[in-house]
């Protein structure tokens, strides 16, 4: 399918990109284009208008400040999946990225356009519900900063108003005893995420569960934080039986998708295995005490 005509600009600075944003308010951003071109070839949109941040140097970026990590809404999956800074203090982030497509889409897909783009069965929405993460966008009316879990409204929908870019996702680095792992099943002719389950678990002094998060992709029109499994597994032993039990809980209280490869009922039982198998490999992560 060929697109719908439209122009292109490329913006080489944040403030050349929102005043285009602003001149224009059916404008779409390009990122990697690996979401938003295809959607233009189906015509699911037809923006008059493209502004290419790509090339935005500012945007590209992971670092560690003010005891946070801060990744740039434009650095690739595969920047992300290679960063050693990541592998040691967030491992869950080069894990999910390494689920992602391939390596071409690695190349040049971004977080900052999987996350806007809030594809129901991308993976990255998992793993920044499951980090508590905070998103930073900007406007011409200025910046402000969204939790993971209020950004996701509804099927490739997000709480972004017109106008606004979304330039950093910021993340609390956890000490301690913490452990971080993404388990995902495949779609097999897609690659994307029939589910994914992103896993972070913090231990006491005494070796039990203080704090677990667990944020789910694919079940529904949207990502979400797995409440119940995480408030089953406070303060237990993390033994086979307290996971077993609590990952029954994957999908309680959520409206699962079905379709020709999964059924929702489908869907619900692998939210609940994929739950088990990503507490039990971040598990396998946690330092010894
Ligand atoms: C063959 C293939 C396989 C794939 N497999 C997977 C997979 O397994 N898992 C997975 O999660 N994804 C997968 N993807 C999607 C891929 O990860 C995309 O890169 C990602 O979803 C979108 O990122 P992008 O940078 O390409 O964004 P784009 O396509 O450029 O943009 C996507 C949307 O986000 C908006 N946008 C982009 N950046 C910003 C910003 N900074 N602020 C506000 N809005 C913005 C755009 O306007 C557009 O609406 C796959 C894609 C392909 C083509």
């Amino acid at each position: 399918m060929i697109p719908a005509q439209f122009d292109y600009a490329r913006a080489n600075t944040l403030d050349e990109a929102l005043t285009l944003l602003a001149q224009n308010e059916d404008a779409k951003i390009l990122a990697g284009g690996h979401s938003l071109i295809p959607a233009m070839k189906f015509r699911l949109t037809q923006p008059p208008l493209l502004v290419d941040i790509g090339r935005i140097k500012d945007l590209a970026y992971i670092r560690e400040e003010d005891g946070q990590i801060r990744i740039g809404a434009a650095t690739t999956h595969y920047q992300i999946e290679s960063s050693d800074l990541l592998k040691s203090i967030c491992p869950l982030l080069p894990d999910c990225a390494s689920h992602i497509g391939d390596v071409q889409v690695r190349n040049k897909g971004t977080i900052g356009g999987s996350v806007a783009h809030a594809d129901p069965a991308g993976d990255w929405p998992a793993a920044i519900i499951a980090l508590n993460a905070e998103l930073k966008v900007i406007s011409n009316n200025g910046a402000r900063t969204i939790n993971a879990n209020d950004f996701f409204v509804d099927l490739l929908t997000t709480a972004l108003e017109p106008g606004e870019i979304l330039t950093e996702i910021r993340i609390n680095r956890t000490n301690g005893r913490t452990g971080q792992a993404y388990a995902k099943m495949h779609h097999p002719a897609s690659g994307f995420a029939v589910v994914g389950v992103a896993a972070s678990l913090s231990l006491n002094g005494d070796g039990n569960c203080e704090r677990a998060s667990i944020g789910i992709t694919g079940v529904s029109s949207k990502a979400y934080r797995a409440s119940a499994v995480e408030s089953a597994l406070s303060g237990t032993k993390l033994d086979d039986e307290a996971i077993s039990n609590a990952s029954a809980h994957a999908a309680d209280g959520v409206d699962a998708n079905g379709d020709l490869f999964a059924s929702a009922d489908y869907r619900r039982h692998l939210a609940s295995v994929y739950t088990q198998r990503a507490i039990n490999a971040a598990m396998k992560s946690i330092p010894p005490a």
